[in-house]
């Protein structure tokens, strides 16, 4: 019988975003013969850690694949651990599961440091310089209830780190009235994109009416809670530039390949996202990177307690792989 466990991870210091501030996450796990698979909890995403638990612990036949109606986050950690398991025994990693018809980038891959909230600017301010030394391309968490804020803490971030390109993620904080006066108005900052500027619930609705209140050349808006699966990739293809992937919202490794393809047929550029977990989810998704344009993989650095290594990032910011079979992540 495979181990299942509730574990709670702390961060180092309370995550501030539109949704809300939190210092604890919840992840489940999946162990079995030295393989293992992870998925969290998302606070705003209300799903019941213990019925996961219950259902990961009814699982009968771990390499079955798990029926549509499962608890997304006991999918995917039961679809990790079979991965971890699979590859392992084939001594490949989890890349080797990605189609070679996938156009994938070659060369060091940088990764993106994400800046969550700030009360202070000034140490906020420092936070960002320091940052910029190991890594050029920093996300700002916007959507704070304040849009002069919002404006202040981008202006501020592009004076730290003059030369880093900058993403900003607003979680949905602004109305489309406040994102279509906030996303010109961020223009002269040179922001790279900017991530879910409107609320999800608004629907394909909000996201048209936004395009319509804005001019034709903006800064590229990419959709993270709006797009859950390749369904609503295909929906968006024409109101955004570009799509957030994680693992959490497509329930496996397999479905986030298929969100990336659905990105790419539509001509969209893809973000490569996670949740804040443990090294083992977040190297699970690392294996796609070489298949994103925007590489967001610092879950894990959140962590105070992060009992596991695997993806690491360069002195220059980019990823680095571990060198090992299936996931790649091991107990620290
Ligand atoms: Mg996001």
């Amino acid at each position: 019988m495979p181990e299942v466990e509730l574990k709670t991870l702390h961060l180092t210091t309370p995550f501030r975003i539109a949704h809300g501030a939190s210092s604890t996450r919840q992840v489940v796990r999946i162990h079995e013969a030295g393989a293992v698979g992870e998925a969290p909890f998302v606070p705003y995403y209300g799903e019941d850690a213990e019925a996961t638990v219950a259902w990961l612990r009814g699982v009968k036949e771990i390499m079955n694949p798990a029926p549509a109606e499962a608890p997304r986050a006991g999918r995917l950690a039961l679809d990790l651990l079979q991965l971890d398991l699979k590859c392992r025994s084939a001594g490949v990693p989890l890349s080797s599961l990605i189609p070679a018809t996938l156009p994938r980038r070659e060369g060091r891959i940088p990764e993106c440091r994400s800046f969550s909230i700030p009360t202070d600017l000034t140490s906020f301010a420092r936070l960002v310089a320091e940052t910029a030394k190991q890594f050029g391309v920093l996300k700002l968490k916007l959507g704070c209830g304040d849009l002069a804020f919002d404006e202040q803490i981008v202006a501020e971030a592009r004076r730290a780190a003059p030369t880093a390109k900058l993403l900003a993620d607003v979680n949905g904080g602004w109305s489309v009235k406040e994102a279509a006066l906030m996303i010109p108005r961020l223009g002269r900052h040179s922001l790279e994109l900017i991530e879910q500027p409107i609320h999800h619930a608004g629907g394909l609705e909000a996201w048209r009416e936004l395009r319509k209140a804005l001019p034709p050349s903006v800064t590229p808006l990419f959709a993270d809670e709006s797009a859950q699966t390749h369904e609503d990739v295909a929906m968006l293809k024409d109101l955004v530039e570009g799509v957030n992937v994680k693992l959490l919202k497509c329930g496996s490794f397999a479905g986030a390949i298929t969100m990336i393809e659905e990105a790419r047929h539509h001509g969209l550029r893809v973000l490569l996202g996670c949740m804040i977990e443990s090294s083992i989810g977040v190297t699970a998704g690392a294996h796609l990177a070489p298949w994103a344009d925007w590489v967001d993989l610092d879950g894990h650095l959140y962590l105070a307690d992060d009992d596991y290594s695997g993806v690491l990032f360069d002195a220059s910011g980019c990823v680095e792989m571990p060198d090992q079979p299936g996931i790649g992540a091991s107990r620290r």
